[in-house]
């Protein structure tokens, strides 16, 4: 590691991050014929390890100004000022942006169980652009469930943030039922007679999902696979039940940065005041000031 000075910022410079990626090797075209060899054979460890650190792995500025170094196209400026603009408009819309909340379940604080996860977790594998190109999986083993379980393990909230939230994760549990044959899902929440009343036909439209009214109470591992025992009271008894994977929902809420925005502008929001119809503008006591909707 040597320090050398650029453009009077002084750059430490990592020896150990190579320059150029390294080449995979592969084998050669005589080699391929009449079989069905890899023709690319992987790099040996200690280029693999090189590779590796090409990554510079931030995670949190320190502002050591490495990637300004290495950015060829000096598509980084450091001494940018912050800069205030002042626009003339006759109207702003605001729209709610969202932050989502995980509340803790029994058994499984901070996400202790591989196979517990959040439904935005679920979002992100079945969107075909994602990381698991479309594909639901269990983190602990990469295999697809056949039993998958949601759980609503949040309440006292407005009912409309309640039939959101539980109308996100009924969409994933219709797409997952699209792509993973003979799945098997149920619904466990505290506030599902309330929300069936209030979807109303559209629920009836659902088929093949379990909908179960009860308060979820406990997630336990169990046995070699490492599934997931969820406990939930219904009706004043106990009832257990095992799923290849749990799906914990998560409470949908405004984004300090939105909040803050509405109170520069003078008027007083919260995530409920966002939900209506999709697409539509609604005025508010501020003249000029709207609120687009969403569901
Ligand atoms: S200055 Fe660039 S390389 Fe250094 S920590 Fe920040 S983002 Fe990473």
């Amino acid at each position: 590691m040597y320090i050398y000075e650029k453009k009077g910022r002084y750059i430490i410079d990592f020896q150990d991050i190579p320059a150029k990626r390294a080449e995979m090797p592969e084998i050669e075209v005589e080699e391929r014929q009449g079989n069905m060899k890899e023709v690319e054979t992987g790099f040996p460890e200690d280029v693999a390890v090189a590779e590796a650190k090409r990554c510079l792995a931030c995670r949190r500025c320190l502002g050591c100004a490495l990637c300004w170094a290495e950015c060829k196209p000096e598509a980084i400026n450091f001494d940018m000022p912050d800069e205030d603009f002042e626009l003339e408009v006759d109207e702003v819309i605001l729209t709610s942006g969202m932050q989502r909340k995980i509340a803790p379940i029994r058994g499984n604080y901070g996400n202790k169980h591989m196979n517990v996860v959040t439904d935005l977790q679920v979002e992100r594998m079945l969107a075909d652009t994602g990381p698991s190109d479309g594909l639901i999986f269990r983190p602990q083993d990469g295999e697809i469930p056949k039993k998958i379980g949601f759980a609503q393990t949040f309440g006292g909230v407005d009912d409309k943030v309640r039939d959101a939230a539980l109308f996100y994760a009924v969409n994933e549990a219709i797409m997952a039922q699209k792509k993973i044959e003979g799945v098997e899902i149920s619904f466990v929440s505290p506030d599902m007679d309330a929300f069936k009343a209030s979807a109303g036909s559209d629920l009836d439209k659902v088929s093949g999902v379990n909908f179960v009214n009860g308060t979820v109470a406990e997630a336990t591992e169990v046995g070699e696979n490492k599934d997931i025992e969820l406990k939930y009271e219904v009706g004043g008894s106990e009832k257990t039940e095992t799923f290849d994977l749990l799906v914990l929902l998560t409470r949908p809420q405004l984004p300090p940065m939105i909040e803050g925005s509405a109170k520069k502008l003078g008027i007083e929001v919260n995530y409920v005041s966002f939900l209506g119809t999709p697409g539509e503008i609604v005025e508010t006591d501020k003249a000029g000031v709207m609120l687009a909707q969403n569901m």
